[in-house]
């Protein structure tokens, strides 16, 4: 199936639906809350009934996306719940939402995504895994529904793209992304402000928190994998939540010789005591760090993916040195 049908596709059912409800996975980025809003706000302006969800478990949303207008998002099922086409936007797979109303047998489901192992379990799935983010995708079909491009929807579009690129640094930093990014300001978004809001003016316990991690930093198999965990006690003596380590394991990646960076973090909540959230970056196209995350069950992009493990972190630590090494 080609990628135009698929955009037709979406188009078709966007359009036949008049009562929606949007959502993303969990632990939403800037691209899952950017596409989220952006998708939001072009279906409104087509007059439909696009209600947005999102668990209340991931209130308050991370600091760095305050400023996104995200009013009104729904944290339980709508009474009219049947009425209504799901949309899910930048999630792989449907348990990356892990909420049970959304999963049900009647559920209608399209699915937009860029993630190459989305597991297409929408009933109508737009899965482009050459485009750079969700929030490309949410743009393009945006001018397929005949939107026009307001400043907020531009704002939203460009969370999204200037995240889900490592500010147009990662591979997925295409042309088009580009092009994408000169038709945003010129509708009306701003990257010095957004950039501002989103990767400056943070809290200063993330500067504690990245401290902690960076004096903890070993470098593993003569520096391919460069590593790095936090404790619990890291968050709760720095007044940190589970958001306030994003971008801690980019930090890892700029080390010469690193093949791999890695961030092993503990999760939060008594019912998660023992877990670890295991993040992973390749620097660049010698490994593919989904094929590894895939194997402890996670999953996400070739340079960018993550997974949950009860493993101890030293047999982590080796099971990660084998998966590398068969790939280098
Ligand atoms: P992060 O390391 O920032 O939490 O996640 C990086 C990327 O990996 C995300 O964009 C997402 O695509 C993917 N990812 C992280 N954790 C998981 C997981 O538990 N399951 C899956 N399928 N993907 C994940
Ligand atoms: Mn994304």
């Amino acid at each position: 199936m080609s990628v135009i049908t698929e955009v037709e596709q979406v188009v078709d059912a966007l359009r036949a639906a008049d009562k929606l409800l949007l959502t993303t996975h969990e632990n939403p980025d800037g691209d899952a809350l950017g596409s989220l809003l952006a998708m939001h706000l072009v279906l409104e302006q087509l007059e439909k009934d696009a209600a947005m969800f999102l668990a209340a478990e991931e209130f308050p949303l991370p600091y760095e996306y305050r400023h996104l207008p995200l009013t009104g998002v729904l944290n339980a099922p709508p009474a009219d719940l049947d009425d209504r086409v799901a949309v899910f936007l930048d999630c792989g797979n449907i348990d990356r939402m892990p909420v049970d109303f959304l999963h049900g047998d009647g559920m209608r489901i399209v699915n937009i995504d860029h993630h190459h192992d989305n597991t297409r379990f929408g009933e109508v799935n737009l899965v482009d895994p050459s485009a750079s983010s969700t929030a490309e995708l949410v743009w393009r079909l945006a001018k397929e529904l005949g939107a026009e491009l307001t400043p907020p929807i531009a704002e939203a579009l460009y969370v999204g793209l200037v995240t889900d690129t490592g500010r147009f640094s990662h591979r997925n930093t295409s042309p088009e992304a580009h092009r994408m990014a000169a038709e945003l300001i010129e509708a009306g978004a701003s990257p010095h402000e957004i950039s501002r809001q989103v990767f400056e003016s943070l809290p200063f316990r993330r500067l504690e928190l990245l401290a902690r991690a960076l004096a903890r930093v070993e470098r593993v198999d003569g520096g391919e994998i460069t590593v790095t965990q936090l404790a619990r006690e890291d968050y709760l003596e720095t007044g940190s939540d589970e958001h306030d380590s994003e971008g801690v394991v980019d930090h890892l990646r700029s080390v010469e010789g690193t093949a791999v960076a890695v961030l092993v973090r503990e999760l939060l909540g008594e019912d998660r005591a023992g877990l670890r959230k295991v993040s992973l970056r390749a620097v660049d196209w010698r490994v593919d760090v989904s094929h590894i995350a895939r194997e402890f069950g996670g999953g996400g992009h070739t340079q960018a993916a993550g997974f949950t493990t009860d493993l101890p972190v030293p047999e982590l630590i080796e099971r990660l040195r084998r998966e590398v090494g068969q790939q280098l």
